[in-house]
């Protein structure tokens, strides 16, 4: 798997040719996707959540879909995780698998002061967690239409408030640092691409 994950990576896939289709969230059964939440969060937890020493994280639905620290708390939204799960299964993982890891960064609050307390550094660096994260999880596999749905999803959440202090990244920026994730963490810290320094490092 880990040979078919890095030879998926290498392929960029053109993601301006996809649109987001919403949909009547008010009927969608979430029960599928909250199962996947908890798979993702479990899996985080015994992985990268592990390694730096990170609390016990919640989840509920809330108004928006953020990360709270003070209270541990991984808050999403479920008009938008339902929107997600049309894209597909990767496409909420990733969401979920982000928020984690900005749960990975208050618990190593170095990462934090690292990236220099810009937004876009630590967005950008979760972006990245994230595709360490999902690469890591061993109950967790996925195939090429899973990694096309990761990265366009990465780059639909992209924003173009360059000079805003809420900036999270352009799109672009975001598919490529979660691609380097992936690619790292399909490796087991072997492939350590031209993103890595910037992105995964938040240097
Ligand atoms: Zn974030």
């Amino acid at each position: 798997m880990k040979k078919l994950i890095k030879k998926l990576l290498l392929s960029f896939i053109p993601l301006s040719l996809f649109s987001f289709t919403p949909i009547n969230s008010a009927l969608v059964d979430l029960k599928d996707t909250e199962r996947l939440i908890e798979i993702v969060l479990e899996g985080a937890s015994r992985t990268m959540g592990k390694y730096a020493d990170a609390k016990k994280v919640q989840w509920d639905w809330c108004e928006d879909t953020y990360y709270d620290s003070s209270q541990n708390l991984i808050c999403l939204e479920k008009k938008f995780m339902s929107e997600l799960s049309e894209i597909g299964d990767a496409a909420v993982a990733f969401v979920v698998a982000h928020e984690y890891a900005h749960h990975v960064q208050y618990a190593q609050y170095q990462l934090i002061s690292k990236a220099r307390n810009n937004t876009m550094r630590i967005e950008l660096q979760a972006d990245c967690f994230a595709g360490i994260i999902l690469a890591s999880i061993p109950t967790i596999s996925f195939g090429p239409d899973d990694v096309e749905a990761m990265l366009k999803t990465a780059f639909i959440v992209g924003d173009q408030d360059y000079d805003s202090e809420y900036h999270h990244g352009p799109g672009e920026n975001r598919a490529l640092a979660l691609r380097s994730g992936l690619r790292f963490g399909g490796s087991k810290g072997k492939n350590k691409d031209a993103y890595y320094k910037m992105f995964c490092l938040g240097n």
